[in-house]
């Protein structure tokens, strides 16, 4: 009987959102969720997400039957060439698989079930210490056991490249890694171009496989090429991987759920029915897991990716938010160093994408909350988004005040 089911806890980061939303102090400052927001702390609405929603509110043909198995084949296709690159070459010779899924984490979700039922070898997954905290329960879910490598040094708040290249060197051949593909969460510490070739080259020696998870292309620098050149150097170096793609931040769709899984085989003389046989299975696991995926989501984002005028725009969009944020980490930084705030505050603006880790203590996250009213995960991860030009004094001096107690 379900008398033997134990409470589970609230998940961290909705709990603190709640608490937030509850708090009535006047000055209260969320830094905890990763969602855009604008300069006066309000969700927004792309403007070229509004555009593409009035075509498709006017389109006499759009009906609401079910989507095919494996999503809209115009999102999916154009979702390919946005992380791939349109001339990959693993596009060219159909070496590509893709899957429409419940937004970033369907995605996540599809391939560790993929690779838990079709990669019995599969010993573990690496993923990175610290990273997105749904990665170790959603390969646990499929029994698919979690390890991990180091990533983030504590000394310099940058990354522990010699620890990472260390802990991949020294796992055992086959393993799954976990990537990142750009604006890592929690750290954004990104390896460099020079740091990924040093990474594929172990990855390639071990014959581990490259799972890459991209949930901020083009809202970290604002340059979409920019910020998938890891997973373009890794599928020129011909390399049989995944990638699990979503689109919540960079379009501001998170709550429509609009995402992708794509499978490269390797450049091998059949890679192409490789890839169809891929493609038969991921339609079995995804018809008895969610049957098909959700519309309106995917609708938007096709609309814009298959108009040039379109996706011009969306790249506007994309530097609007991308560029006040980076404006947020310059101010943020600035202050402190000001203030004279004990530490050192380069890696704020050294850091991209949403997240900055602060360094701050969990003692300090809590104290600051009881204190300031800023929401902050217990980790000292802040939302570089959260902030803005008529909170950020506020903010910077919460922060001076509880590194000094
Ligand atoms: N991976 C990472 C690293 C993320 O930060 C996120 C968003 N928090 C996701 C995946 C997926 O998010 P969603 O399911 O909303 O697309």
């Amino acid at each position: 009987s379900a008398e033997v089911v134990p409470q589970a806890p609230e998940d961290p980061m909705f709990g603190l959102l709640r608490a937030f939303k509850a708090d009535e102090y006047p000055t209260k400052v969320d830094v905890s969720i990763g969602a855009y927001r604008d300069n006066n702390a309000k969700p927004w609405v792309l403007p070229v997400v509004k555009k593409a929603d009035e075509i498709l509110r006017n389109d006499p043909n759009l009906d609401h039957e079910y989507a095919p198995i494996a999503g809209i084949a115009s999102f999916t296709s154009k979702a390919a060439e946005l992380i791939l690159g349109a001339d990959s070459p693993a596009i060219k010779e159909k070496r590509v698989t893709s899957v429409q899924t419940i937004s970033g984490t369907g995605a996540v979700h599809l391939g560790a079930l993929f690779l838990s039922k079709f990669f019995p070898g599969t010993k573990k997954v690496y993923v990175s210490n610290p990273t997105w905290a749904n990665h170790n329960q959603i390969f646990s879910n499929v029994a698919v056991p979690v390890a991990q490598y180091p990533y983030f040094s504590k000394q310099t708040k940058g990354l522990d490249f010699d620890g990472m290249k260390a802990a991949l060197s020294e796992a055992p051949e086959r393993s799954v890694i976990l990537l990142h593909a750009c604006a890592h969460n929690p750290t954004g510490v990104d390896p460099t171009l020079d740091q990924w070739k040093e990474i594929a080259a172990i990855i390639k020696e071990k014959n581990h496989f490259p799972f890459f998870d991209s949930a901020y292309q083009g809202f970290a620098s604002g340059d979409l090429l920019k910020d998938n050149a890891a997973v373009r150097y890794f599928v020129e170096q011909g390399f049989e991987l995944v990638v699990a793609q979503s689109f919540a931040k960079n379009f501001g769709l998170y709550g429509e759920r609009a995402g992708c899984f794509h499978f490269v085989t390797g450049p091998a003389p059949d890679a192409s029915e490789t890839a169809t046989r891929v493609a038969s299975q991921l339609a079995i696991l995804q018809r008895s897991e969610i049957s098909n995926p959700p519309l309106y989501g995917a609708r938007i984002v096709s609309t814009v990716l298959n108009d040039d005028q379109l996706f011009a725009e969306w790249q506007e969009n994309l530097r609007t938010m991308s560029s006040r944020i980076i404006e947020m980490r310059k101010l943020l930084r600035a202050k402190l160093e000001e203030l004279g705030t004990p530490g050192t505050w380069k890696h704020i603006t050294e850091q991209i994408g949403m997240f900055s880790f602060t360094g701050l203590t969990e003692a300090q996250a809590l104290k600051i909350r009881e204190e300031a009213h800023v929401y902050m995960t217990k980790n000292g991860r802040i939302s570089m988004a959260g902030l803005n030009t008529n909170n950020i004094d506020y903010f910077a001096k919460a922060i001076d005040k509880v590194v000094r107690e």
